[in-house]
């Protein structure tokens, strides 16, 4: 017997439908060099259905791939509702991205147009000759003029283009399992590997985004979106917030802490949503620059373990809780979520915070050992995350890897451990832990160590090879300015707070750790750097 109820299709014209007249009056805020530039979502949803028919008119048809090169602001959004409502797929390219892989991603997704922003035109003309499927580059906050495009490729400007087209658009009823937007891994290994999002799945995850025990996001949240918009969808926060009616800040370009701590002081965010190295600077410049943040009704850290230390700083010193959260681009990204369960107070309540979380009910969880068993959820038995639901990717765009999906799991090359009541707790990825005498050393939990030490800004591990112990760790420490402790001391502080065996005796002091794409510590340049002997170690014996 099936069910009596309506199948209406759960689709991105839906959430755009509804943003732009129920929540007309929330606005998105981007952010210049002179001050905030504001439009309302009845504007986004006027300027998203000019943009649809402009696009139209370039011929786009059908699930054509239509490319955005973009900082985070409302023509980013704009096109975010406008592609994937118009039924064609939003491509949304990482403009970090090494140049061959910007090249791969854009000819493996045929993208047939490229929106980019003005001040991104220097990054992507040099690529252009390269990219074989586009037809149309269209310049948002910018001089169309400015890009010298190669034969076959026409150049617009943005505003023309939607000053020239119809404010309405007759959107498409449209499958709810079809594309709606895309997203490349940003690929520590190999090339990049494209993950389709359907509406369907951006909808249930919006639901998700919304939900208390998600993120909480309401019409009452203003959310500051620091982590970009072409790494996992900016964390989903565009389209749940025209699903809730929560207002944005876009930084644009200005991700550096003075200005994103001038965003704070001018638009008094409730929300914001960055990654840990972004946070690390933030808070850094709040020592020496003192502004109160306590509008942030919370902040939700995830990309890389959250150090805890950052955790005490923003509530101790702030007044704001973080919420720390774990997803990939795989998974919408938004996996798990560690929300206090009620009763836990005090330590105990600190002890949930700084875990991965909780999986919401759509996501099913398990860890398994080397040999695909599955290990009890005993908060101790460590083995590989493998998830599945339906915002959880089935495979990758156009390439077969049975290795990352298999019998309708996702392999998330993540190693942790899971307790009776659903925390997981993530020690490492699997490839960054570091086996050492036949044991199994986690870098995430070394790295917190030494980040709680006040004089440190930023501290990453890596195992390097050891002719005895097979691996030992390598700690990687950026001190605050004007701060001083040595190897000796790092590793003094450390004792007691580890097992005496895995108490670092390798140390080297850097300007800057790397950063991947995504500004994640880069591990595998670090690794690259000690192989090639560029970094100046201390060993303590
Ligand atoms: P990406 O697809 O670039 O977002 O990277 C996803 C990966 O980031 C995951 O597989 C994890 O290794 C890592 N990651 C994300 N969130 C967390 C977190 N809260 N703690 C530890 N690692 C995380």
């Amino acid at each position: 017997m099936l069910g009596t109820m309506q199948d209406t299709p759960l689709s991105i014209a839906q959430l755009l439908r509804y943003g732009a007249s129920t929540h007309g009056k929330s606005e998105v805020v981007t952010w210049t060099g002179d001050g905030p530039r504001r439009e309302n979502y009845a504007e986004v949803g006027k300027r998203a259905a000019r943009l649809a028919n402009a696009l139209r008119s370039l011929g786009v048809t059908g699930d054509e791939r239509v490319a955005t090169f973009m900082w985070n602001n409302n023509e980013h959004l704009e096109a975010y509702l406008a592609i994937p409502a118009m039924g064609a797929v939003l491509h949304t390219l990482n403009i970090r991205l090494f140049p061959d892989q910007l090249v791969f991603v854009a000819n493996h997704a045929e993208d047939k147009v490229v929106i980019v922003d003005g001040t991104l035109i220097p990054l992507l003309a040099k690529q252009l000759p390269e990219l074989k499927t586009v037809r149309h580059v269209i310049v948002a906050n910018g001089d169309a003029a400015a890009l010298e495009a190669p034969a076959g490729i026409e150049v617009h400007s943005y505003e023309e283009l939607l000053a020239a087209a119809d404010e309405t658009f007759d959107w498409p009823e449209i499958d709810e399992n079809s594309a709606a937007a895309m997203c490349y891994t940003s690929g520590t290994t190999g090339d990049p590997k494209g993950v389709v999002y359907s509406h369907r799945s951006i909808w249930l995850h919006s639901m998700q985004v919304c939900m208390t025990d998600g993120m909480a996001l309401s019409q009452r949240d203003k959310a500051l979106a620091i982590v970009p918009q072409f790494h996992a969808m900016s964390w989903g926060l565009p389209y749940a917030a025209f699903m809730c009616g929560a207002s944005m800040v876009m930084p644009d370009r200005f991700l550096q802490p003075g200005p994103i701590a001038e965003m704070l002081a001018a638009e008094k965010p409730t929300f914001a949503a960055a990654v840990p190295t972004v946070w690390q600077g933030l808070l850094l410049h709040l020592e020496a620059h003192p502004q109160d943040i306590s509008h942030l009704r919370e902040v939700v850290v995830g990309g890389s373990a959250v150090p805890p230390a950052m955790m005490h700083t923003f509530q101790e010193d702030h007044g704001v809780p973080v919420l720390h959260a774990w997803g990939m681009t795989e998974t919408s990204p938004l996996g798990s979520v560690a929300r206090v369960p009620a009763g836990a107070e005090g330590d105990e309540a600190w002890q949930y915070r700084y875990t991965q979380g909780r999986f919401p009910a759509a996501v099913r969880a398990r860890v398994i050992d080397d040999s695909g068993v599955k290990l009890p959820w005993d908060g101790s038995s460590v083995g590989e995350l493998e998830v599945q639901g339906p915002w959880i990717a089935a495979a990758y765009y156009g390439v077969d890897d049975p290795e990352k999906f298999h019998d309708g799991w996702l392999r998330t090359g993540d190693v942790g451990h899971i307790t009776p009541d659903g925390f997981l707790t993530l020690t490492d990825r699997a490839k960054d832990v570091i086996k050492s005498g036949g044991e199994w050393i986690s870098s995430v939990e070394l790295e917190n160590h030494v980040m709680a030490h006040p004089a440190v800004a930023e501290a990453a591990v890596v195992g390097i090879p050891d002719e005895k112990w097979d691996e030992r760790p390598l700690v990687v420490v950026v001190l605050k300015e004007g701060e001083q402790v040595d190897a000796a001391g790092l590793r003094e502080f450390l004792t007691g707070k580890v097992a005496q065996w895995q108490l670092p005796e390798n140390w080297t002091f850097v300007d800057e750790v790397p950063k991947t794409s995504v500004g994640k510590f880069d591990k595998k340049r670090l690794r690259a750097a000690h192989a090639s002997g560029d970094l100046d170690i201390n060993t303590l014996r």
